[in-house]
């Protein structure tokens, strides 16, 4: 997000929530101007903070949690998913004043279609179907990542600009669509990150190991919580550094990259998760913690 338009939601927001509003009583859902944002990508919400006590925000089923900035401000990471609908959508802001008054309000979001890269090619019959038995652990491994996806702490475990667990170039992009033997297949919901074997991952941020395990597409898996519902998640490890449920610390190794599951060469596939969308990661990278775009948060 450019610094003009972090201003021009806050302007926008300020025009809302600002001044006279507060001591009256909660009023109807007004609405305000809209933000773009790009499949795959983050928006960052600005909403000025005097006056109030609490802010809190939902799209659709998702919380979005608002959290006091040093400047002031009430802030918020929204993701839109990389296969979210293109269109607009709500977010409902409810914030809470000194003096006890709600004051309800909305944010429109205009999600816009992005273009992945895509590629089209044929395999032999037998190298792509899976047995019964196959796709019923993938079943159960799809409900070891659904609940771990519950668990986020409640606060901010972050702090700062997120690092790239591994230096190393992009050898499949986020998005990335196959189609085999003429069959749309998932899209790529992380990047691939090219790494020798045996490499060291770093974590991203500091948070919690919530999901560590093998699955069969993605190997040895491992899914920081970087708290109110931010997510990265670490395939196709050789070997792991730490253990279920500790805490890291940004930069701490976390694990050794490999080839496990169902991969055919060795690398990283990085990942991650916000208010339960499938997000680019670099958007991390170059979006949170960045102080041209944002401020440094300080725990509410
Ligand atoms: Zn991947």
């Amino acid at each position: 997000m450019t610094i003009a338009r972090a201003i021009g939601i806050a302007l926008a927001l300020l025009l809302l929530f600002g001044g006279h509003s507060f001591g009256r009583p909660a009023a109807a859902v007004t609405a305000t101007k809209t933000t773009e944002i790009f499949q795959g990508d983050i928006v960052e919400l600005k909403i000025p903070g005097a006056g109030l006590t609490a802010v809190e925000g939902r799209m659709g089923k998702a919380t979005i949690p608002f959290f006091s900035s040093g400047s002031g401000y009430y802030t918020a990471f929204v993701g839109a998913d990389l296969e979210a609908k293109p269109g607009l959508v709500t977010v409902i802001v409810k914030g809470t004043t000194t003096t006890g008054i709600q004051r309800d309000s909305q944010i429109w979001l205009m999600i816009k279609p992005k273009s992945f890269k895509k590629e089209s090619f044929s395999v032999a019959a037998e190298f792509d179907q899976l047995s019964p038995e196959v796709l019923e652990r993938i079943r159960k491994d799809q409900e070891q990542f659904s609940r771990a996806f519950m668990t986020s702490a409640p606060e901010r475990l972050w702090e700062g600009r997120f690092l790239l667990p591994i230096a190393s170039e992009v050898s499949s992009p986020f998005g990335y669509r196959r189609v085999i033997n003429g069959t749309s297949r998932a899209p790529h919901t992380g990047v691939d990150l090219r790494a020798a074997l045996g490499s060291e991952v770093v974590a991203a941020n500091h948070g919690r190991v919530v999901l560590l395990g093998d699955f069969f597409f993605s190997g040895h898996s491992l899914v920081l919580d970087h708290g109110a519902g931010l997510y990265t998640m670490y395939f196709h490890l050789a070997e792991f550094k730490v253990e279920m449920g500790v805490a890291v610390r940004k930069g701490d190794v976390i694990g050794l990259s490999g080839m496990t599951g169902r991969v055919t060469g060795p690398h990283l596939h990085w990942g991650a998760r916000v208010n339960g969308a499938r997000v680019d990661p670099f958007e991390l990278v170059n979006k949170l913690g960045n102080s041209e775009t944002s401020s440094e948060f300080t725990p509410p």
